[in-house]
Order: C-alpha cells, then sequence, then structure tokens
C-alpha cells in the first residue's frame, strides 16, 4: 500500500491492521512495511515529516517476529533510527497486552503522550494504553487531608502554605493525579513527601477515599490495557515483589515485556536492590507521626516524634563533619558520578557511633509507642512499621560489613542520602528478569563517537536469542544489562 493505492486498498488495508492489533496471533509480515514504509500509514500521517529508515523496518520485523515466536532479542539501535516506533509498532500489531519500560519517566511521557497517539491515530485505532510510575509520583488524598487538617490546625485556619493550596487546587481539577502535571513543583519539595502515598502508608480498601483515589484508577488502567507503559524503576519493584510474593504484583499480568534503553537497568537495580537511608526520609516518617499524635493529643508520642528529628539532624550533621575521613580513598564505582562518595565499611561506627545509638533508640521507642497506641488502626500500625523499616534501614550502616554490599553516600541539596548497593546484581537480575517467561526485547543505544568504550562485564548470561546491530556491529550480550560508571558499576 501507498498513498497513491485506491482509497478503498487503504482503507482495507487499515482495517486489517485494526483486526490484527485487537488479538494475538501470526501478523502479517507486510503489515510493518504498511505502517511505517514508503507511503505508509504513518507517512500519511506525518506528510513530508516523515523518512522511510531500513534499519527502522528492519528492527520493526525483528521486534515482531520476536514477540509473536515467544524468543528473546537485543537489538542495538543507533541515534535516528526511529527505534521507538521501530517496538511500538509490532507491540501494538502482536494483538498482545505488551509492557513497555524505559530508563526515564521522561521517556516514559513522550511514548505515552506524543509516539503512542500518533500510531494509533495512524491507524485510526482505539486501544486501551496506560502510563504506570511508582505510587509516589501520585497525589495520596487521604494524606492531601491531613496535611490541609494539620496545617489549619497549626496556623489556626489562618495563612495556609501557599504550596498546599496549590496542590489542593490541582488536585481538583487533575485526572491523573501525577505530579509531572505541576511543573512548577520544585523536585525535592518535602511538601510532596506529605501527601504522596509510599508502599507503607496506602491503605487500600480501608481507605475512605479509595474509590476516588488516583493511584487506584492508574492501577485499573493498566489493568484493562492492551500497552502499559512504565519505567524500569517500577518494573523492578513489580519483579522483587512477584520474587518475595508470587501471588502479589504492581504490574498486571503481560504477554511481552519491551525494555529500552536496557543497559541502564544494571545501574537503577543497583540502587533498587540496595538500602538507604537519608535525614529527609526520618524527617517526613517523623512528621506523619507527630500530625497523628497531635490529631490524638498523644503529647508523649508528639515529643518522641521531635526527638527522632534532633537524632536524625545530629546524626546527619556529624556524617558531613566527619565525610573526609569516611570516604573510601579507592577510586568510587561510579566516581563519574557528582555528588556521590564512596564510603568505608560500617559508615556510622566510630565517632559517629554514640549519635547512632541515640537515634536508635529514639526510633525504638518511637514505634513502641505507636505500636501501643495502634490498637489494631492500619494507618498507626502503618508508621510503626516505617519506624522499625528506617531503624532496620540504618543499622546496616552501624554493623560491621555486610559482605556483598559496597557503601556509598549521595549528596542532594536538602540532604544526604546513605546508600549500600550490591556488589553485583547480575545474580538478581537473572533469578528476576530473565526469568520471566514471556518475549522480550531488549533496546540498547548505540554508542556516540567520544563515549567510553563499553566494558564487558557478564552481568547478564547468555541466553537463546537473538541479538541485532542495525547501525554498527551487534552488542556484545555481555554487555546487555551493563551500564557506564554509577556506584555498582
Ligand atoms: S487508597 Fe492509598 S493512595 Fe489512595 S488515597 Fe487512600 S491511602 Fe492514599
Amino acid at each position: 500500500m501507498n498513498k497513491d493505492s485506491p482509497p478503498e486498498h487503504q482503507a482495507r488495508a487499515r482495517k486489517d491492521l485494526r483486526a490484527a492489533a485487537r488479538q494475538s496471533g501470526a501478523t502479517d509480515p507486510d503489515a510493518i512495511e504498511q505502517v511505517l514504509g514508503r507511503g505508509g500509514l504513518i507517512s500519511q500521517r506525518l506528510g513530508g515529516d516523515y523518512e522511510v529508515r531500513a534499519a527502522q523496518l528492519a528492527m520493526a520485523r525483528q521486534v515482531l517476529r520476536c514477540l509473536e515466536g515467544g524468543d528473546r532479542l537485543v537489538v542495538e539501535a543507533g541515534t535516528g533510527t526511529g527505534k521507538t516506533l521501530a517496538y511500538l509498532v509490532p507491540a501494538v500489531l502482536s494483538g498482545q497486552k505488551v509492557v513497555i519500560s524505559t530508563g526515564t519517566k521522561t521517556l516514559q511521557e513522550q511514548i505515552f503522550n506524543k509516539d503512542i497517539p500518533l500510531l494509533l491515530d495512524a491507524l485510526d485505532l482505539e486501544l486501551p494504553v496506560a502510563c504506570m510510575k511508582g505510587i509516589s509520583n501520585y497525589l495520596c488524598l487521604r494524606r492531601l487531608a491531613e496535611a490541609r487538617r494539620a496545617s489549619r490546625g497549626l496556623q489556626g485556619l489562618l495563612v495556609p502554605d501557599p504550596l498546599l493550596v496549590r496542590i489542593e487546587q490541582w488536585a481538583a481539577e487533575t485526572q491523573s493525579g501525577d505530579r509531572a502535571e505541576l511543573t512548577d513543583l520544585p523536585d525535592d519539595s518535602p511538601l510532596w513527601f506529605e501527601v504522596s502515598p509510599t508502599p507503607e502508608t496506602r491503605l487500600g480498601r480501608a481507605c475512605p477515599y479509595f474509590d476516588d483515589c488516583f493511584v487506584t484508577a492508574m492501577r485499573r488502567e493498566a489493568a484493562a490495557a492492551k500497552i502499559v507503559v512504565v519505567n524500569h524503576h517500577l518494573l523492578l519493584a513489580d519483579l522483587s515483589l512477584r520474587t518475595a510474593y508470587p501471588e502479589a504484583s504492581v504490574i498486571p499480568a503481560y504477554e511481552a515485556l519491551i525494555l529500552d534503553e536496557a543497559h541502564q537497568v544494571e545501574a537503577i537495580a543497583t540502587t533498587f536492590f540496595g538500602r538507604s537511608a537519608s535525614s529527609e526520609r526520618i524527617n517526613t516518617v517523623a512528621r506523619d507521626a507527630r500530625r497523628a499524635a497531635q490529631l490524638e493529643d498523644d503529647d508523649r508520642a508528639v515529643t518522641m516524634a521531635d526527638h527522632l528529628q534532633e537524632g536524625a539532624a545530629e546524626l546527619f550533621h556529624l556524617l558531613y563533619q566527619h565525610l573526609p575521613e569516611l570516604t573510601d580513598s579507592a577510586p568510587p564505582r561510579g566516581a563519574a558520578e557528582p555528588g556521590r562518595l564512596r564510603l568505608i565499611d560500617e559508615p556510622l561506627g566510630g565517632a559517629l557511633q554514640q549519635s547512632y545509638f541515640m537515634l536508635d533508640a529514639a526510633l525504638e521507642a518511637l514505634a513502641a509507642r505507636l505500636d501501643r497506641r495502634a490498637r489494631g488502626r492500619e494507618e498507626w500500625v502503618n508508621l510503626a512499621t516505617r519506624v522499625e523499616a528506617l531503624r532496620d534501614g540504618l543499622s546496616l550502616f552501624a554493623e560491621p560489613p555486610s559482605p556483598g554490599y559496597i557503601f556509598w553516600a549521595e549528596q542532594r541539596r536538602r540532604s544526604m542520602v546513605l546508600h549500600a548497593s550490591p556488589v553485583e546484581v547480575g545474580p538478581i537480575l537473572r533469578q528476576t528478569l530473565l526469568e520471566e517467561p514471556v518475549p522480550m526485547v531488549f533496546h540498547l543505544r548505540h554508542p556516540r563517537r567520544g563515549d567510553a568504550p563499553r566494558r564487558s562485564r557478564r552481568t547478564a548470561p547468555r541466553h537463546r536469542g537473538s541479538r541485532r546491530g542495525l547501525s554498527g556491529p551487534a552488542p556484545h550480550a555481555a554487555d546487555l544489562l551493563s551500564r557506564p560508571g554509577g556506584p555498582g558499576g
């Protein structure tokens, strides 16, 4: 088909393509050409702006073969290949429920808001599509209501926090509750921590806002969607949850998986499967505990929450002071990343030990108080669990070295984060990601001129499947999940 084909042929081709997209089964390989080829549907939609690319067509055919053959494909696409459409077109035509995972939220949004609508428009196809991010990206209506109550209580109904007012105005209008819409909200806004959910603060069906909840809506949409766009963080969260609890999941069951920029997975997994502790996180939990205690006039718990915040401030202040002697002299893995410092083992021992013990005691006392006052109420039980989790997380940095972990600190604008990362995530990824019994496509970005040479680290097993380099030599399979730099790289 081309733009000069008779209109009835074009209409017929569109109909066939829509039928292919609605059910799984063998798709006519010519379908790729009909969408992406010369005079195809995308070309008709974009007119003179469209350029047919042989590498894009080749990649799209391979992806379709992989998805329909239940295979694994590693594909390296150079800049200008048009790789997004090269995997989106076969994903849609395969008729399968496909999860597409990206390295960044920006790319996730671009695919969801721009590339998928373009393709569906060209096909004249309505297909349920969803975008899923981690739950902390969404507004929690219950926590917003609590923040509003606490703010009014503290300020005598008078001067509400202007940022809180802004969030409330947006909450009344937004359809998604996704903070990406709040472009004027600073990235590290402490207020957002107070009005967004975490796995520990979610109440699920027990929540009075459950039916209107943005997280609930996002999950419902994803369950009904044919194409679900996620990011590597969420994908790893899902894999790790399902590994621990096979009945549970974050992402709904899917038939095929496509990883865009798969080389970023190792870096993200290194942080994801590690543990971390920060003054910001401790402050958020202390604020939540204080707010709950104030609403119940529990002055003792309020004082304990204050002690916790003071203890965290003291410990992290000392950490800043002693940073030079806590920094490992060995070149850190990920030295190229600014604001990251490799630490010695047991960084909260030695001169910081006394402060650590005091903070640990404050955490223990608050957890016990919350637990005692919970009386079965989920919110208080969750708070006690969060305090215990903080205590558990911090202890790793104060105990004799745990084999298999490296310690490092990340300096952010408002806080410092301590990380303990697994030295080797390859075995974890083998047991989670690579065990998935579905067809998988791994897209790797072709290195640009001037990029550091790739290292060959065997973090992923050589597996059945094929590898293709579309504008250069095919990548080495062992590089599949390796990455340039980063603390675990
Ligand atoms: S269901 Fe969870 S995320 Fe949704 S409003 Fe309630 S507590 Fe917040």
